[in-house]
């Protein structure tokens, strides 16, 4: 399997995450979900759906200073990502 090296519910760049990574069941530390989202095995929000992440996304990135268009963009290739296939 390919480590992938974005969140595969956000598609923040784990890079980006000040803990590298979401934690697993374990206590050990998820290379697939970022520390916003997977915390202890578990989705931080289990209910949301994909529609509703995009629109997080978007806000988090117009929040930090994105154009709408770059937010849009990148929020466009949530479909993508593990967690809504
Ligand atoms: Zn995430």
């Amino acid at each position: 399997m390919a480590t992938s090296n974005k969140c595969q519910s956000c598609g923040m760049p784990l890079k980006a995450d000040p803990k590298g990574g979401g934690s697993n069941a374990d206590g050990s530390l998820s290379h697939e979900y970022c520390s916003y989202c997977y915390v202890n095995g578990a989705f931080v929000n289990p209910d949301m759906n994909m529609e509703e992440m995009k629109a997080l996304v978007v806000e988090k990135l117009r929040e930090r200073g994105f154009p709408r268009f770059v937010a849009s963009f990148f929020a466009g290739g949530l479909d993508r990502l593990k967690r809504w296939k």
